[in-house]
């Protein structure tokens, strides 16, 4: 980065299942991207400018298949040369002077991340029913057992009601 010149440089990026491998990320790990990074050497810091689109693929929320979402984000981040790193603010970073250097692709892996909606799911009736089937099954044995557990207490309490019940039962034999 050191060795750019002042003014306005581009880069473009593609950024496909291949990078996510190599990027080895917990959030995301498919997908196909476009990046541009624009680069401005205003002379005392680096004015980075960075710009997705496209799409990854991310496990649905409801059914764990994959799904697509659509990602198109924007941001910017400023970079000046120090001593050592240091994150001064939200989009203002310091670069050891020494290595002059940048590695962008975390910026933007974090950047992918940032965009994935925290809650993702498909749009009704899109889900893998399959694969809907088998965590229904996998959830129904803790559920069964609560739902059990509820019966029980449930009963007991029919039952207490019936043991108060004398009043009424002697009513009826009278
Ligand atoms: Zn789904």
């Amino acid at each position: 980065m050191k060795s750019l010149s002042l003014g306005t440089h581009v880069f473009e990026f593609q950024l496909d299942t291949p990078w996510f491998e190599l990027m080895d990320g917990p959030d995301v790990q498919k997908g196909k991207l476009n990046a541009i990074v624009r680069v401005i050497n205003t002379g005392n810091l680096y004015d980075l400018r960075f710009e997705l689109s496209g799409g990854v693929q991310v496990p649905c929320d409801r059914c764990l298949d994959d799904m697509t979402i659509e990602v198109d984000q924007k941001s910017q981040l400023f970079v000046k040369f120090g001593p050592e790193f240091f994150e001064e603010s939200e989009d203002m970073i310091v670069v050891p002077e020494r290595e002059g250097e940048l590695n962008v692709a975390w910026f933007l892996y974090e950047l992918i991340v940032f965009s994935i909606p925290l809650k993702h799911v498909h749009a009704p009736g899109k889900c893998n029913k399959t694969m809907m089937i088998k965590l229904k099954k996998h959830m129904a044995g803790p559920k069964d057992e609560e739902e059990a557990e509820v019966d029980f207490t449930d009963e007991e309490d029919f039952e207490a009601a019936d043991d108060n019940d004398p009043v009424s039962g002697s009513a009826w034999e009278d």
